[in-house]
């Protein structure tokens, strides 16, 4: 039997969370209960092979008690302010008979007509819905008045978003001070679960490497959340990208930065950018034995750097296969790395001599997608 379920439609941003929290507990070990999932404008339709609501709650009561931990460590270690949360969102997801009836709700779209602003329920927090923040409904050239209000959400929305925080989004802190820029990867059109079971393989297995060396390199603080958000999924595993690019959909990157204090974040900035062909050129270049990963030295090297330019110069060729933006990552490249060389600090000069090993590699990246 095949069962559907529709996301509420609260934001693009908290929806893809909820789904990703639901196809997660949904790939379980045979990986057949989670079938085709549809995206259409900010929210998704889930197609269950399971026979009634109450095995799909099932399936979210028994992930959560196997991951809980890590869920805990997720959810804590990023984002402190919903710390206090985490024990009601365990509660709330392994409570069966509360989710089947939740569940249920949801075999219609629009549950959110009965929750947002001003309506009952509890206020959701920035990290699971930065849309929500107070900024975006204060507009100081209306005369009016408008009472800002609470966006709030039932406690099953809220733990569900929580657990695709903490399953699925990418976080990557700053040094120095509290900043951290969380990605979600949210689509349009069909994708089967095959890309889920992939991508969630990739998040266990070498995500956090690669946000390791984003924070060591203070990536956050020193480029624009945009350039940062291309920069992850060109380090991200060939098998990720192949599947997404296999899919008859349409793929985005949703990033938010956040700074301040950890129990009162704000919301910085925000981008909602088109991955499709930049995902698809990256797919082809594995394709073809280009393994760019080869070259992450340099990359780090000038993400560290700040060099925006050269950095965006790539991004766009490997987009759009442009030349004169390639021709723009070289000549920006090669300048940064001359200037570094000549600095007296020992380990600044190592870092862009190691980053000129692989700048000959790039060669190869442009004559690859340009033949
Ligand atoms: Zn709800």
């Amino acid at each position: 039997m095949v069962i559907k379920l529709y996301t509420p439609g609260h934001s693009l941003y908290t929806d893809t969370l909820m789904l990703y929290g639901l196809a997660c507990s949904l790939l379980g070990e045979d990986k057949k209960a989670l079938n085709n999932v549809s995206g259409i404008g900010g929210s998704y339709c889930l197609e269950v092979n399971l026979n009634n609501y109450g095995d799909i709650a099932d399936h979210i009561c028994d992930f959560v008690d196997d991951h809980e931990n890590a869920i805990k460590t997720a959810l804590s270690s990023n984002l402190t302010s919903l710390r206090d949360r985490i024990d009601v969102f365990i509660q709330t997801l392994t409570d069966v008979n509360e989710m089947t009836n939740y569940l249920q709700t949801l075999s219609i779209p629009g549950h959110s007509r009965n929750e947002g602003r001003g309506k009952h329920g509890t206020t959701i927090p920035l990290p699971l819905m930065p849309v929500a923040g107070k900024y975006l409904h204060k507009d100081l050239t209306l005369t009016s008045k408008f009472t800002p209000s609470s966006y709030n959400v039932c406690n099953n929305c809220l733990s569900l978003a929580a657990l695709g925080l903490a399953e699925a989004a990418i976080s990557i802190r700053a040094r120095g001070q509290w900043s951290v820029v969380i990605i979600v990867i949210p689509f349009e059109g069909n994708v089967s679960p095959l890309y889920f079971s992939e991508f969630f393989e990739f998040k266990f297995r070498s995500s956090e490497n690669i946000i390791k060396k984003l924070y060591a390199n203070d990536a956050v603080n020193q480029i624009p959340v945009k350039v940062l958000t291309r920069l992850v999924f060109l380090l991200t595993d060939k098998t990720v990208l192949r599947s997404m690019s296999e899919m008859q959909a349409k793929w985005y990157a949703l990033s938010v930065l956040l700074t301040g204090r950890a129990n009162a974040p704000q919301v910085r900035g925000m981008v909602d950018i088109e991955i499709s062909s930049f995902i698809r050129n990256l797919s082809l270049l594995y394709e073809k034995n280009v393994n760019i990963t080869e070259i992450d030295r340099l990359l780090f090297f000038l993400a560290s750097k700040g060099d925006v330019s050269a950095l965006e110069g790539l991004f766009t060729f490997i987009s759009n296969r442009d030349l004169r933006r390639f021709y723009q990552f070289t000549r920006e490249t090669y300048s940064s790395i001359e200037r570094w060389r000549k600095d007296p600090d020992p380990r600044e000069k190592a870092q862009a001599e190691n980053a000129a090993k692989c700048f000959s590699k790039c060669r190869n990246i442009a004559i690859e997608l340009l033949c």
